[in-house]
């Protein structure tokens, strides 16, 4: 199925707003991740991922998986997960109320339908994904298991644990992403704690890794189809997603200060006035 690319435009702006303007509302969360993965969420729910949005089960047999392990961009995947017809659009309103569905870090006791486990403790979901990609294989399920991960998080041991567990084990239907935009909560990722030389650590874990402009949708489309490509051959499979934090809204670009902040009214307007009205808002 070839993608309509202009289409796929159109819902990323949609979702753009969708992620400030619930971040507003809440007057808390995390913008500057969110605007930088709108491209990979929406390519892969609007296109990549085999999945069934109006019959969601935990177990999802026969269905790509996908696990967000840094939670925290939850704005950005609520609202994919609402356009793509998990539920209703109405309900990203209530992003980060009491009792909402949508916590500000995924949590599953809610029951909101996409989600499969709570994340937001960081480097968890790797090693989450691999049980359950392991699981699809002793199930003779050859569906495919998606993860994103922030930079940042990669310097959580865990992910090195689960990295070299994923090759060891020929975990080969697994598709990680990372949001490699190298800024952090605190600052640039190479200030904080370098990641120095990712593409060949992977690759020395064991992994197939690749690299792609992750603001770039056709880029971003054909690097997700190649990794598909790569899929069944005794590695795992790692992109390494070139993207801008705040991503579509000027003065949230360059800098990590968007990392977890809220714009007031005034930031929020001058934010919508950049991003096109698409699909409507909630
Ligand atoms: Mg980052």
């Amino acid at each position: 199925m070839m993608a309509d690319i202009n289409e796929l435009k159109r819902i990323c702006s949609q979702v753009r707003r969708d992620i400030v303007r619930m971040v507003h509302g809440a007057a808390s969360g995390h913008p500057g991740g969110s605007l930088g993965c709108v491209e990979y969420f929406v390519a892969l729910y609007f296109h990549v991922l085999k999945h069934n949005p109006n019959a969601f089960s935990m177990e999802g047999k026969n269905e790509d998986l996908f696990f967000l392990s840094n939670g925290h961009i939850s704005p950005v995947w609520y609202s994919v997960l609402a356009r793509s017809g998990y539920f209703s659009v109405d309900e990203l309103a209530t992003f980060r109320k009491l009792n909402s569905r949508l916590q500000g870090h995924p949590t599953t006791h809610e029951g909101l339908p996409g989600v499969r486990v709570a994340s937001g403790s960081l480097g968890q979901g790797l090693s989450v994904a691999i049980g359950a990609a392991l699981g699809k294989k002793l199930d003779g399920d050859n569906s495919l298991v998606y993860t994103l991960h922030g930079d940042g998080e990669l310097q959580e041991g865990q992910i090195w644990e689960a990295a070299m567990y994923a090759a060891a084990h020929k975990v080969d239907n697994l598709i990680s992403a990372v949001d490699y935009n190298g800024r952090q909560i605190d600052g640039d990722v190479d200030q904080v704690l370098s990641l120095g030389d990712l593409k060949g650590k992977f690759e020395a874990f064991g992994w197939t890794t690749l690299k792609c402009n992750g603001n770039n949708i056709e880029e971003l489309l054909k690097c997700l189809d190649e990794a598909k490509s790569l899929t069944g051959k005794g590695k795992p499979v790692m992109i390494l997603m070139v993207t801008e934090m705040g991503q579509g809204v000027d003065y949230m670009m360059g800098t990590h200060k968007w990392h977890g902040v809220a714009p007031n009214d005034e930031q929020l307007e001058k934010a919508l006035d950049q991003l096109e009205e698409t699909l409507g808002d909630y």
